[in-house]
């Protein structure tokens, strides 16, 4: 695959985020085509050759005890990961630069037209979905590969070389979409209704359907209610403080008709609390409604409007419902001011929408350059799992246990989104207690667990 200059660079600077060494220096390594001839007087390089074949397809190289399709393979025969020539170059047997710039970039969401009813790339139509390896940060493993063949040529000649790792052991960020705070809302109550007498889709049985309608009145109408079941921060914020973690709640504005929330920023249950999380340590982020992804002043319009409420600006974002244009959204929230997203995951699919475990740049084609906001790539969302893929809690655990021990080899992450509306024992019995064991398990693991906003933080120490 053809790669400008300012690609090659985009690649190189995420792989020095694996290793520092004086190999990657300009002057020591060069990129060429396939079929390239290579002159007499290349000597002591790396060589990078880049494949013929425009589109991804794969050869499958088995590594750190896993199969890993490798994309663009060369025309000639199988090779090896690397090896030297008679000048003492380093060739590599595979086309790594294009395979990493094809998953992190995004590019292949560019090449792919379908989208669901929501416009966002669709699991099915992904090349992780085709070889079957969404649960596998490729890019982390193709940057080890490389590492590998650098440590060989910074050995032959005498190069200052080290291993980087994000984490020593890995990082856990939490997050929470604040999409709904009100399982009584009347609205709520009245589209029951609607769906009752058969004029709306039914979410429930009819006979489950009219219970809530009931129950919903009679909520309403006590004086000496206890709180909703979606107003349920006080519990998520105890259970996090006990364990020692820090999470980030997207705040969703009301917007439209019901895609958003049906609450806004100023209102006082709404202001407390913001406030209240801000105080013990959480982070505020914004949860950018389904207009905001191709729209600039929408965006900053509710950017500004959290800022008035939170008291300084909010750094990062999630898209709602994950809905999200490639790389259109990424330049909008850019140009807004953020510092980093976090919606790149596939709705109905857990794992790595990008292939890699690290915080990451998205790339601009229109402008061929390497953008300024991070992304921060979504691992697992509850809803992927029990909704889209109508699994169970012990499923969702074991899945979890994988990532976790993917982001250990590489000293990655994991990342979790949990909503609060699912986490009422009202409507999913057992949950609360499930999410409790689950967090436990996972702080079993000492994971270093940060909010998006310290990652941030402690990124720019590290690629400093
Ligand atoms: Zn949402």
């Amino acid at each position: 695959m053809f790669l400008s200059a300012n690609k090659v660079a985009y690649v190189i600077f995420h792989l020095k985020q694996h290793v520092s060494t004086k190999a990657l220096d300009k002057d020591n390594y060069i990129v060429l085509n396939e079929n390239d001839e290579l002159l007499s007087n290349i000597k002591n390089k790396i060589i990078f050759l880049l494949s013929e074949a425009s589109v991804p397809d794969s050869a499958f190289v088995s590594f750190m005890g896993r199969n890993i399709p490798v994309l663009f393979p060369f025309s000639g025969s199988q090779q090896e990961l690397f090896r030297f020539d008679e000048n003492g170059n380093l060739i590599f047997g595979f086309d790594f630069l294009s395979s990493v710039f094809y998953l992190l970039s995004g590019q292949q969401e560019m090449e792919v037209s379908q989208r669901d009813r929501y416009g966002r790339f669709p699991f099915a139509y992904s090349l992780q979905c085709r070889l079957g390896c969404v649960h596998l940060p490729l890019v982390n493993y193709y940057m080890e590969m490389l590492v590998q063949g650098l440590e060989s040529f910074a050995t032959e000649n005498s190069l200052p070389f080290r291993r980087k790792r994000l984490f020593d052991n890995l990082g856990f960020v939490l997050s929470h979409d604040v999409d709904r705070i009100s399982f009584h809302h009347p609205f709520r109550i009245l589209f029951k209704v609607k769906q009752f007498l058969g004029l709306a889709p039914l979410h429930y049985s009819r006979s489950k359907t009219i219970k809530l309608i009931f129950e919903g009145i009679i909520f309403r109408i006590n004086p000496f209610r206890k709180e909703d079941p979606w107003w349920n921060f006080d519990w998520i914020v105890a259970l996090e403080k006990r364990l020692g973690i820090r999470s980030t709640f997207f705040f969703l504005k009301q917007e439209d008709r019901f895609d958003n929330s049906l609450y806004k920023f100023h209102f006082k249950k709404i202001k407390n609390l913001i406030k209240e999380l801000k105080s013990g340590g959480f982070e505020v982020g914004l949860h950018g409604t389904m207009r905001s992804v191709a729209d600039r002043e929408n965006l900053v319009k509710q950017k500004n409007d959290l800022s008035k409420i939170l008291g300084e600006s909010p750094v990062g974002i999630r898209q709602h419902y994950l809905r999200f244009f490639q790389p259109e959204t990424f330049t909008i929230q850019e140009s807004a001011g953020l510092k980093y997203d976090t919606s790149l995951g596939f709705a109905e699919q857990d794992g790595y929408r990008n292939g890699y475990c690290y915080p990451f740049h998205p790339y601009d084609f229109e402008k061929d350059r390497m953008m300024k906001i991070w992304e921060i790539p979504l691992v697992m969302m509850e809803v992927s799992v029990l909704q889209y893929r109508r699994e169970g809690f012990e499923p969702l655990k074991k899945s979890v246990s994988h990532y976790i021990e993917e982001a250990k080899k590489f000293g990655g992450l994991f990342s979790l989104l949990w909503h609060n509306c699912r986490l009422s024992e009202y409507e999913y019995n057992g949950v609360t207690v499930f999410y409790e064991t689950l967090l436990e398990e996972i702080m079993e693991e000492n994971p270093k667990v940060l909010t998006g906003k310290q990652l941030m933080e402690e990124r720019e120490e590290f690629n400093a």
